[in-house]
């Protein structure tokens, strides 16, 4: 008996590459890549959104999967998501050096902060850990040696579901239309997250003013009507209004990442201490960027993927939509839109790019 089960067991190298033959891979592909960042034990999640995305977009496709992690993936983890996947897969470990707490960061006063965050209740606000990876997500990511060769990447988290066909190549889109950041989902930040990032956005604008892109999204984020002719008044005390794009749904430019504008802006923001005597996300830190170092007519809304991450959920709204991409838009959603949630930024972002849009559109003057 137990020299069957030795011989049913497959030998460790054709099981990792494969037993099934993958697909020859696909002439027209992008410079891109799907990327997860994730921990060995959310295996289960991991694999609920490759087969989400796997069913609904990649199966005709075969990207590869770049998986990231701060410490090394199990071999279980490496053979159930080199099996989910229709096309290549790569594991990296994040450097150390690329992780934790930078050296500029004071640890003792860290620690404390750690302990007020946590007893003020603030989400995530006592995990060292939360804190490296939002650190991680908004300065190197788009630096990790498995990443470098790409042009574009989509980011996946564990535990989230698209609900439509894609039907396209989102990355073809990103490129033919020479877009640098797509998203989902757009709503406000809790505010006792970030005190101090407005006001070292600021500091930085000041410093950098040629950083500012003339036809920037800024009004998007902040609270105050443009003054003068240009879009930005650099001197002017503006507010942040929280507003950001959901960033565990991401497909974007990594050059946009990799720019001196956006590495000049992360330094800042990195040296000020805030990702880790506060609690930045990487979301408005991301989104800051984009509505301020971008032309807004780089932005793009992808309208027609219905998503899910908990505790949010968006479906298209177009009946004829729903049915040709085949959508399967769960009952919350139906019901509980997110795009009309109270929370949502999509009106106010339909404000300042849908103008645009609409003019760019009909090929109208200004
Ligand atoms: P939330 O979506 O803000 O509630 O945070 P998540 O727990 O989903 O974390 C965001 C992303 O970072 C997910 O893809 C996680 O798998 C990943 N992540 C969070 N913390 C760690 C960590 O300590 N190590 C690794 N390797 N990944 C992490
Ligand atoms: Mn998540």
């Amino acid at each position: 008996n137990r020299l069957q089960l030795a011989k049913l067991k497959p030998a460790t190298n054709s099981y990792v590459h494969g037993v099934f033959p993958k697909p020859v891979s696909n002439p027209k592909l992008e410079n891109a890549t799907i990327l997860m960042l994730c921990r060995n034990w959310e295996l289960s999640g991991v694999l609920k959104s490759m087969r989400s995305l796997e069913d609904r977009f990649n199966k005709d496709y075969h990207y590869t999967w770049t998986f990231l992690n701060d410490v090394p993936f199990t071999d279980k983890f490496i053979e159930a998501t080199t099996q989910m996947a229709s096309g290549p897969t790569q594991y990296g470990l994040v450097p150390a050096e690329d992780w934790n707490v930078p050296a500029y960061v004071n640890e003792t006063k860290m620690d404390e902060c750690l302990i007020d965050f946590e007893n003020r209740d603030v989400i995530y606000g006592g995990s060292r850990s939360y804190r490296n990876m939002c650190h991680f997500n908004s300065g190197f990511f788009f630096k990790q040696e498995l990443v470098q060769q790409y042009d574009y990447y989509f980011r996946v988290e564990p535990e989230v579901e698209y609900f439509c066909d894609f039907q396209m190549d989102p990355f073809r889109l990103l490129r033919e239309n020479k877009k640098k950041y797509g998203f989902v989902m757009t709503l406000l930040e809790y505010e006792n997250t970030i005190p101090s990032l407005w006001n070292a956005v600021e500091d930085f604008m000041n410093l950098h003013p040629e950083y500012i892109h003339p036809d920037s999204l800024f009004d998007f984020v902040t609270n105050d009507e443009p003054i003068g002719t240009g879009r930005l008044v650099v001197e002017h005390n503006s507010s942040y209004n929280l507003a950001h794009f959901w960033s565990n749904f991401e497909i974007g430019d990594l050059n946009f990442f990799r720019s001196e504008a956006y590495e000049s802006y992360f330094d800042h923001l990195s040296r000020t201490g805030g990702f880790h005597y506060e609690r930045w996300g990487d979301a408005p830190v991301h989104s800051i960027a984009v509505a301020l170092l971008m032309n807004q007519s780089e932005i793009h809304h992808f309208e027609d993927i219905g998503y899910t991450h908990a505790p949010f959920a968006t479906c298209p709204t177009s009946q004829s939509i729903i049915y040709g991409k085949r959508c399967v838009c769960s009952e919350a959603c139906k019901e509980d839109n997110f795009n009309v949630h109270p929370h949502s930024c999509l009106p106010r972002y339909w404000k300042y790019n849908g103008k645009r849009f609409l003019r760019e559109y009909y090929h109208e003057e200004d």
